[in-house]
């Protein structure tokens, strides 16, 4: 079983991720959960590369070819082994990341950044696609007032670009609403794990 959570910047998918693993945990699942970029030393080296603060002059399609680079090692080195061992893999961010932002946010197109990642990814989607949706007003804010958590580089663009990232992932809740469940996240943490565990029970009954 292979999951993904998605959304923009500070809609707590970290937090949701391991609500949703400790369920799964307790139903008796092998659970392993990653992230991208990194998740495996090749992907966590080329994040940093891509999110290092320096690294303002970074062309868009450069940056999409790296997520992509990272997903493809990320995937055959630890995703694809822990499915074929039966495990649930639980993962921070996937193909939908760079749909919206590099597709869509950044502009080279959804159909473009989809080629790379049909490459990368030899077509392997989730199970279920968790999209956590808050205004990036909201979620900025949320990100500042973490002091504990470095600012990356993705992080200092402006609010139009947080609203274009929104606007890419809602496009693709329509594009693939058989596979992307949309939760509002700017409900309590605990009401956005209650309606991320009702769709993970119900995607392992039916
Ligand atoms: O999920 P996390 O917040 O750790 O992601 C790290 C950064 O990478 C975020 O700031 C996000 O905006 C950025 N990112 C991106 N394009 C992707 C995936 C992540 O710009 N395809
Ligand atoms: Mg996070």
């Amino acid at each position: 079983f292979f999951m993904t959570i998605e959304g923009g910047e500070g809609a707590g998918k970290t937090t949701i991720l391991q609500g949703i693993a400790d369920w799964l945990e307790a139903r008796g699942w092998d659970v392993v959960v990653t992230r991208e970029p990194g998740g495996i030393p090749i992907a966590e080296k080329i994040r940093e590369v891509i999110l290092d603060r320096v690294h303002t002059d970074m062309d868009a399609r450069t940056e999409a070819l790296l997520y992509a680079a990272a997903r493809r090692q990320h995937l055959v080195q630890k995703v694809e082994p822990a499915l074929a061992a039966g495990a649930a893999v639980l993962c921070d961010r996937f193909v939908d990341s760079s749909l919206a932002y590099q597709g869509h946010a950044r502009g080279l197109g959804i159909e473009e950044v989809w080629a790379i990642n049909r490459f990368a990814t030899v077509e392997r989607l989730p199970d279920l696609t968790l999209y956590l949706d808050v205004r990036p007003e909201i979620g900025l804010a949320r990100v500042r007032s973490d002091h504990g958590r470095e600012i990356n580089r993705l992080d200092l663009e402006d609010l139009t670009f947080h609203r274009k990232v929104r606007e890419g992932y809602l496009l693709l809740t329509r594009r693939f609403s058989d596979r992307i469940v949309t939760i509002n996240a700017e409900q309590p943490p605990e009401q956005v794990l209650a309606q991320a565990l009702q769709e993970t029970e119900k995607r392992f009954k039916g």
